[in-house]
């Protein structure tokens, strides 16, 4: 199975077009540098045909124009890309849905939960029925396993406790199963797996299993502190309020991952006031001595 990072930032991307922090400052002024960073986004092949994505990011479009592999063969309308997993009804893990409106038959897998959030009350999500055949929803449930197609590879979605995002209407929330709202992804091939959660919500730490017993974790490192954001913005809520544990810090991702030598374990959806984005900080060397890696856009991993 081969993985590629198209996108390896949080939501607003890196820089964030309405952000002066130290970090977006830096990197604005290193025109083209490898720094920068679009929105959290993975895809991935067990027969370097067909490819799924993991999230439908804001910046799908300017991530598949960059990949090769997603390429259409010349001459043919169509795409390697068969299917999207939703990990969340996030306006960050959907938004690229629009950008896969052009008449392209696809599959996408989501909770029960993240579907009705999309088509029972955002119509702008109907324009995916207009392909022939029109997308097919595919529901996946917690715990349990799904074949994708005939590609050999298997998801099995891990709950995070965590709530629907606060764009969803009252009554809508209400009869939402609480267990669906974010999901972490363990896919298995050929006894390989990935886990891929780029958001960690929750004080559960049932998702550890999954990421202790992966080949390679893409996990949640938005905020290096609790209080980043408050910090900058002078207020607000903390990222563990925002459904992000920090990495530093008692209980931190570094502290609850430092004993789990099997994965690769690889910083993803970092957002861009995290000092581990500058190479050169102490946050970034800390990082790597705990044995992290930290993902740029256009990395890729084979298991
Ligand atoms: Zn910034």
């Amino acid at each position: 199975m081969r993985v590629k990072i198209l996108g390896s930032a949080a939501g607003g991307g890196f820089p964030q077009w309405n952000c002066g922090c130290a970090n977006c400052v830096r990197v604005r002024g290193l025109r083209g540098s490898s720094d920068a960073r679009t929105q959290a986004q993975a895809a991935l092949t067990a027969d370097e045909k067909s490819w799924y994505l993991l999230g439908a990011s804001p910046d799908l479009r300017q991530q598949i124009l960059a990949t090769p592999e997603l390429a259409p063969a010349a001459g043919e309308r169509g795409s390697p890309i068969v299917g999207v997993f939703l990990t969340s009804a996030d306006i960050d893990a959907v938004f690229g849905l629009l950008h896969l409106r052009e008449f392209h038959p696809l599959h996408i897998y989501s909770t029960s939960g993240v579907r009705r959030i999309l088509f029972e009350s955002n119509s702008v999500f109907r324009a995916l029925d207009r392909s022939k055949p029109p997308a097919q929803w595919r529901e996946i449930r917690p715990g349990e396993e799904t074949a994708l197609g005939d590609s050999g590879m298997s998801c099995t979605p891990v709950a995070l406790e965590s709530a629907y995002p606060d764009y969803v209407g009252e009554l809508l929330r209400r009869s939402l199963a609480p267990n669906q709202a974010t999901i972490g992804l363990a896919i298995e091939h050929g006894g390989k797996k990935l886990f891929f959660a780029p958001g960690l919500p929750g004080a559960s730490s049932a998702w550890k299993a999954e990421a202790a017993a992966s080949d390679l974790a893409l996990l949640d490192s938005t905020f290096w502190s609790d209080d980043e954001l408050v910090a900058i913005r002078g207020g607000g809520k903390t990222a563990r309020e925002m459904g992000h544990p920090p990495l530093s810090g008692t209980g931190g991702l570094i502290e609850q991952m430092r004993r789990e030598a099997r994965p690769r374990k690889v910083a993803i959806h970092i957002n861009n006031t995290n000092p581990i984005l500058n190479d050169e900080s102490p946050e970034c060397r800390e990082m790597r001595d705990a044995g992290w890696e930290i993902a740029t856009d256009g990395m890729e991993f084979v298991l």
